[in-house]
């Protein structure tokens, strides 16, 4: 306990503000109060203070409030300074705090150190930072969810699910004497196949919780002068990408962040996906594959009068979703609409005229948002995804051995694997490295 290092920070936002908020956390809180207040105050009770500096001289007039540990935010003891929210006079209490011994908090330090004292899992740490950076109504709901446990509790009934199926198995190495063959025991084979499906599902819902914190990455794709940049500019109503009659004339990628009826999308226009001879249109080509790789959905651009480009459908990366654009329908007299099977979506539209872009709006609407009354939905984050996915294929991997016979050490083994993997997402395994990146990217003071 001795080596904990007391920090602080100034808690709101620099700049001028009715109430400004010191922070301290750490063993040194108690002392500090007293040094600065003149008495430890009563704990969680707001109380009236001068705030004096080392000669006993006016800082301030403020509320002190008193969190001792380990029912504080942080676990540790805390201490509030609220005083007047001006710059000089938040920088002299924080410098009387640093005198007296704490060190200045680093980025989402204190966040950190609830989490590392058991007070949030990792998720909801990284809630915390979702909620604040919020920019809609909606994104504070999902955060919130994911603050309140709703993701960590998916995340604990799946792993206390792979600790019961691994508990079993190994009972069974341990006893071979006792001839238990637990691979023709049902129970093993029904138990992992519902913690797959109960993977897959919190897999979607992460998903859609990742789509709605991030925005859903759609990339236009098609040949040159298919009308894909004419496109984004629809979409955004901004005339960030250039709209030319010369093929090839888009050789970067654009990205374009927009809303529809809130709901975040993300659209990349790419070059012209063709060979090419020359090395800058060659490079936007490139970029344009890579982009390929990370889209949730693809829009497949064509030209009305001369059909889909079939080289081009081979190119794109399996497993992408993708949707048929058939534009410039204004030349060819034909009326907008979309065509769903279950194999393919086409829409029929013209981006001159804006015939069928409503048809497109909705579509992608209903592909981000979903919907937004839906219980199951919370803040998610790629990291989390990918942990997921790791997971799922080290249970896929468990599947193929026990329907293999392969034994039981492989499938526990793979078990564990799998357990590992959804550990990273609530922090109960996690590297320095992992934790550095995640509480770096937090303000101060929080
Ligand atoms: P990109 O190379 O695929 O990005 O194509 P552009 O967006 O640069 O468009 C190429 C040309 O097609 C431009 O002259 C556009 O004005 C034209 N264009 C785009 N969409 C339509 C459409 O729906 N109808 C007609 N008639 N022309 C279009
Ligand atoms: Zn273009």
């Amino acid at each position: 306990m001795a080596d904990i290092e007391t920090i602080a920070a100034v808690a709101t936002p620099p700049g001028l503000g009715g109430v400004g908020i010191v922070r301290v956390s750490g063993p040194l809180a108690p002392e500090i109060a007293r040094a600065v207040t003149g008495a430890l105050p009563s704990p969680r009770t707001a109380t009236y203070r001068l705030f004096r500096d080392a000669e006993n001289g006016f800082i301030d007039e403020g509320i002190a409030l008193y969190f001792p540990c380990p029912g504080s935010f942080t676990g540790e003891d805390v201490l509030e300074l609220q005083g007047h929210g001006g710059p000089v006079v938040m920088d002299l209490l924080l410098e009387r705090c640093l005198a007296l011994g704490a060190r200045l908090a680093r980025p989402g330090e204190f966040t950190e150190r609830a989490f590392l004292n058991g007070k949030l899992d990792l998720v909801q740490a990284e809630a915390v930072a979702d909620l604040i950076e919020s920019s809609t109504a909606l994104g504070v709901r999902l955060a919130g969810r994911t603050l309140q446990g709703d993701f960590s509790r998916r995340i604990q009934s799946l792993v206390e699910e792979l600790v019961r199926l691994r508990v079993f198995i190994e009972a069974a190495l341990d006893f071979p004497e006792e001839e238990i063959d637990f691979l023709a025991d049902s129970s093993v084979a029904e138990d992992l196949d519902r913690a797959i499906v109960m993977t897959r599902q919190v897999l979607d819902e992460a998903h859609r919780g990742q789509v709605l914190r991030e925005g859903l990455v759609v990339v236009i794709a098609g040949a040159p002068n298919v009308g894909k940049s004419s496109l984004l500019n629809a979409l955004s109503d901004t005339d960030a990408a250039i709209v030319t009659p010369i093929p090839g004339t888009t050789r970067d990628v654009l990205r374009q962040d927009i809303q529809i009826d809130g709901l975040p999308i993300r659209v990349v226009d790419t070059a012209g996906l063709r060979e090419t001879e020359d090395p800058v249109e060659r490079e936007g080509v490139r970029r344009a594959r890579r982009q390929l790789d990370d889209a949730d959905l693809v829009l497949l651009v064509y030209d009305a009068q001369k059909g889909p480009d079939a080289s081009l459908t081979e190119a794109l990366p399996s497993g992408i979703p993708v949707v048929r654009i058939r534009n410039k329908i204004d030349l060819i007299d034909a009326s907008p609409r979309i065509e769903q099977s279950e194999s393919r979506t086409e829409i029929s539209l013209s981006v001159a005229t804006g015939q069928g872009l409503e048809l497109l709006r909705t579509h992608l609407k209903v592909r981000a948002g979903l919907d937004f009354g839906n219980e199951g939905v919370f803040i998610a984050r790629r990291r989390h995804l990918d942990a997921l996915n790791r997971g799922l294929q080290r249970l896929l991997e468990a599947q193929r051995h026990l329907a293999g016979r392969l034994g039981p050490e492989l499938v526990a083994e793979e078990l564990l694997l799998a357990q590992t993997a959804f550990g990273e997402i609530t922090g109960e395994v996690t590297s320095e490295d992992l934790l550095g990146r995640i509480f770096s990217s937090f303000c101060i003071g929080k």
